[in-house]
């Protein structure tokens, strides 16, 4: 018999996320502070609880997908938190993105109830979550991630195990400096090509054929010529991540120069726009720098299932 989980942080991501467990069969028991998140999963087939702790204790076992570290800890370790909910001997997958620091210690808060923790952060986007195609980073003894294998893979297409907990976060926040990176940069040469008369849409071609490429040129910068900006992630997540970089280069002992860079420029975006705006529209104070946008016919206002990932 397939494990139960408990699905907490219903989002962008998470509420995706607890729909292809759902979708794949596994029994899930959710809680959101939002309601009509909630909702959204108990249409699909998710039973709701009332707490954090009533979820777990359902279900034995418990995946969270939540804004910060700082939520992660409250819903973990307050009153009607999952370990006052999960028996001994069951598992917290935490598959929001934290620091390394961060996961270590909740893992360890964890442990002292005779709980154990695979940390599972994932990348590639809330559209890949969607199609149950996202790829996950896992950080955790062997054996517990061929134990929740299943699990796992029902929500992602692809899964690597890093190491012990603590590697995953260092991976992840690695791979979402270099997409913050690949952004600016996407955003400065589609500028270069407009004011330098290029036609967009054919330079956006170009330019995913070329050795230019990146991944989130052929995504994000659709969502740029659209002018939706539409990623479903929000520049307090950028910050938040950048952070973990920055935070891990001087840890670390490496100067992280360019991160340092983008990193100022989503201060920037976040004073300009606002936390709550879509990260890909820290294009936009380009954009307004110069005058002009970057629109094109013929890109959608949502990413659809990508074929690179
Ligand atoms: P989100 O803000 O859309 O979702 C967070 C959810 O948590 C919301 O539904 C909110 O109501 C719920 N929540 C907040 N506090 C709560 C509490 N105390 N108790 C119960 N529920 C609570 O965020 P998201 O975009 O889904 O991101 C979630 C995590 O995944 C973050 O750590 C983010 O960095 C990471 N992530 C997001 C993406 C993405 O593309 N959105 C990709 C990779 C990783």
């Amino acid at each position: 018999m397939s494990e139960s989980y408990a699905f907490i942080g219903l989002g962008h991501l998470g509420g995706n996320l607890a729909a292809s467990l759902v979708r794949n069969g596994f029994a899930v028991t959710v809680f959101d502070r939002d309601p009509a998140a909630v909702e959204r999963l108990v249409a699909l087939g998710a039973t709701s609880a009332n707490s954090p702790a009533e979820a777990s204790a359902q279900a034995g076992n418990a995946v969270t997908c939540l804004p910060s570290p700082k939520v992660s800890e409250a819903v973990l370790a307050d009153p009607g938190g999952l370990l006052a909910g999960l028996p001994k001997g069951g598992t917290w997958i935490e598959m929001s993105t934290n620091g390394r620091d961060e996961i270590v210690r909740l893992a360890a808060l964890a442990s002292a109830k005779g709980v154990e923790t695979l940390e599972c952060p994932v990348t590639g986007g809330v559209h890949l979550a969607a199609a149950g195609k996202i790829t996950a980073l896992v950080g955790g003894d062997a054996a517990l991630y061929e134990h929740h294998r299943a699990a796992i893979e029902a929500m992602c297409a692809r899964s690597f195990l890093m190491g012990p907990v603590g590697s995953a976060a260092v991976i992840k926040v690695i791979t979402n400096m270099l997409a913050f990176i690949h952004l600016v940069a996407a955003g400065e040469a589609l500028m270069l090509a407009k004011q330098g008369g290029l036609d967009l849409a054919q330079s956006y071609h170009a330019i995913v054929a070329s050795s230019g490429n990146s991944f989130v040129h052929e995504t994000e910068s659709q969502l740029v010529l659209n002018g939706s900006y539409d990623i479903g992630f929000t520049m307090d997540l950028a910050l938040k991540d950048l952070g973990f970089a920055l935070g891990m280069g001087r840890d670390f002992g490496v100067p992280l120069k360019l991160a340092s860079r983008v990193n100022a420029i989503f201060e920037q975006g976040k004073q300009a726009y606002g936390g709550g705006a879509w990260s890909t529209q820290i294009v936009k104070l380009l954009e307004d720098a110069v005058g002009t946008d970057l629109r094109a016919a013929g890109f959608p206002a949502k990413l659809a299932m990508s074929k690179t990932n």
